[in-house]
């Protein structure tokens, strides 16, 4: 089956400065896949280049087989592609309710459909639903972390891309993030997720890709056995 996210050799950076050199990985639908690396390893920055808010400088970006790599970032987000990106979790001011419409903003549905996106996000993150009309910047932070999920889910996008979901939450809500995201992989989401908790990864994640400097120095299953050895490497330096 061919994969629902497909990115191939990409690089880019920041002005001339080249993070991300050869990237090349994969999603396929109804899997995780985990990006390892560690801290400047180039993780944010192949997230950033894949859902183009930085500009590619070579490589490309397909969404179920289709060249996005010339498109806008709010296009990419259109034709399926949502990114979660790490600490910006939501607009504090608005409400709850709020921060999940503007996920739709790309397509702007209709009242009814608008409506539907929004049962939808409450029916799936009841405790969201207990405080619909309070201003996110109220919720606890792991509650926030969900509101930005529920947010990107909102698009009903067919890739998810996490970065760094776990940060500085507590471990119940850990836990809830790890059932969630095996939620989202049954319903046939592809999820590209970006973690440094390796033990959560790599114990969700069907497929890993370790990068360091840039450049990817693993491939394969996250469970295969050379994946810990890999990580341990890319961790240390080692490459
Ligand atoms: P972390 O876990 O620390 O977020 P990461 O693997 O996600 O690490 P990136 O955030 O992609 O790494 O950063 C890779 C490199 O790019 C780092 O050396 C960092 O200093 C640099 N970098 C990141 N953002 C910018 C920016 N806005 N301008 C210039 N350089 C940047």
């Amino acid at each position: 089956m061919s994969p629902v996210l497909e990115v191939r050799s990409i690089a880019g950076g920041y002005g001339d400065l080249r993070v991300v050199r050869d990237v090349t990985l994969s999603v396929q639908r109804g899997k995780i896949t985990a990006l390892l690396g560690r801290n400047g390893a180039g993780k944010t920055t192949t997230l950033r280049l894949i859902s183009g808010l930085n500009r590619l400088e070579s490589g490309e970006v397909l969404l179920d087989g289709r060249d996005v790599s010339r498109l806008s970032a709010p296009k990419r987000a259109r034709s399926g592609l949502a990114y979660v990106q790490e600490g910006k979790r939501v607009f504090r001011e608005r409400t709850v309710r709020e921060n999940i419409v503007l996920g739709t903003y790309a397509e702007r549905p209709s009242g009814a459909q608008l409506a539907a996106r929004v049962d939808e996000a409450f029916e799936r993150f009841p405790a969201l639903a207990a405080k619909r009309d309070s201003p996110a910047g109220l919720l606890s932070g792991g509650q926030q972390q969900m509101l930005a999920i529920a947010q990107a889910l909102a698009a009903r996008p067919r890739v998810l891309m996490l970065d760094e979901p776990t940060t500085g939450l507590a471990p119940t809500i850990v836990d809830e993030l790890f059932d969630l995201v095996q939620a989202l992989r049954s319903e046939g989401l592809g999820v590209l997720l970006v973690e440094q908790a390796v033990d959560f990864s790599l114990g969700v994640a069907d497929d890993a890709v370790v990068i360091n400097l840039g450049g990817v120095v693993f491939r394969g299953a996250a469970d295969a056995p050379d994946v810990g050895a890999a990580v341990e490497a890319a961790y240390m330096g080692a490459h």
